[in-house]
């Protein structure tokens, strides 16, 4: 490899058996409903195209942002239904998506103008997006009759639209807003016809009563803990993602010194510290502070002083470690939930940024 020492960078390991079983928990909590897999944003890291292969047998549908992702999808292969968030900016757009049998949200109205400006080709699948409450994205409530009408019976759909809403908060344990959108969506849609669509992965899992007819589980298929307060859930989720990199050297440090960028970690003893080919560069954290747990060699330690572009120091006082010895970043026995909470962020943030710049391995793909 140009002369590089192999395995001296950072490493995503992708699990995708992982993938498969957490994917497993999601449809076991959503009974009876129909389970699209959020796949935006290269699949919260793990790669868009290696994600879908994975989960195509076993979701009814997948959800991306934009219809760039959908066709994407579409190219390789993938014939299950796709909800596309953004929807559709202009007829071309609506047309690509009836020609793709993508299913655009609509989230505006002149979204709506768009499907009386011309033929879009096909019939398709629609979703109205309600803002129930998030104030985001949607129809405001009062729109939301007209939007309707404006539908019902439209020569582009091949059928009633979805109605789709998004919770705020629903991440957070009794929080009242979660059931006062889902009472204000409820009153919205009653006595529509069309599919319901309300649950992100925490309100599938913390509000049984808001699951409607497909649920959008994103982070607990990737292993991430949905909820705020890391509370313990109703199923095991396993890791998908596992970032890791090598150790490159240890130095032995004298009591008083100060370690890198801005003295910011004083040695409080003799002690080894550990030099790991990782940093900010790879989507490690900068922010993450001295006492940030990591592995190394399969023990626990932590982080130490700065992060680098592409190096991190860690104290490996009680700790066996060599040159070449294995660094592990989160994964399994150190959840990535852990290392966004040291760094004031969470694991959504941290799977994106390390699954775009780390160089990826894909483990378990299930082809033989
Ligand atoms: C990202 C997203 C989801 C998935 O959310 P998670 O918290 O990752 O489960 C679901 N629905 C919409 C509209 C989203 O934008």
């Amino acid at each position: 490899m140009n002369g590089e020492r192999a395995g001296r960078h950072a490493e995503a390991l992708i699990d995708l058996e992982a993938l498969r079983h957490n994917l497993a928990q999601a449809r076991r909590a959503a009974g009876e409903a129909r389970v699209f897999a959020v796949v935006k944003a290269d699949a919260y890291g793990h790669g868009l195209l290696d994600v879908a292969r994975a989960l195509h047998e076993h979701s009814d549908g997948f959800v991306v942002a934009t219809l760039g992702e959908g066709e994407a999808l579409r190219r390789a292969g993938v014939t299950r239904r796709i909800m596309v968030l953004q929807g559709h900016d202009s007829l071309g757009e609506a047309r690509r998506a009836a020609r793709l049998q993508l299913e655009p949200v609509l989230h505006t109205p002149p979204q709506l103008d768009v499907l009386d400006q011309g033929h879009a080709g096909l019939p398709m699948r629609v979703w109205l997006e309600i803002d129930s409450g998030m104030h985001r994205m949607g129809f405001d409530p009062a729109e939301v009759a007209p939007a309707l009408s404006r539908l019902d019976g439209h020569r582009a759909l091949r059928e009633p639209p979805g109605l789709m809403t998004h919770m705020a908060r629903a991440d957070e344990r009794d929080c009242p807003l979660t059931q006062a959108q889902l009472e204000r969506f409820t009153q919205l849609t009653k006595g529509q016809a069309g599919e319901r669509s309300l649950a992100n992965s925490a309100t599938l899992l913390g509000w049984p009563a808001a699951l409607g007819d497909v649920v959008r589980p994103g982070i607990m298929l990737y292993g991430g803990n949905p909820f705020v307060d890391g509370r313990e859930l109703p199923c095991t989720l396993k890791p998908v993602m596992q970032l890791r990199t090598r150790l490159l050297a240890v130095r032995w440090q004298k009591k008083g010194d100060r370690i890198g960028y801005g003295e910011t970690w004083t040695c409080p003893e003799d002690m080894p510290v550990g030099l790991a080919a990782i940093g900010y560069g790879d989507g490690y954290p900068r922010h993450a502070p001295s006492g940030t747990p990591v592995r190394v060699a399969g023990q626990d330690a932590s982080l130490v002083g700065r992060v680098s572009m592409d190096l991190l120091t860690l104290d490996l006082r009680g700790v066996a470690a060599r040159p070449g010895d294995e660094v592990l970043l989160w994964g399994e026995g150190l959840s990535v939930d852990s290392v966004a909470s040291m760094a004031g962020t969470i694991s959504y943030e941290l799977l994106c940024a390390a699954g775009a710049r780390s160089r990826r391995v894909v483990l378990n793909t299930g082809a033989v």
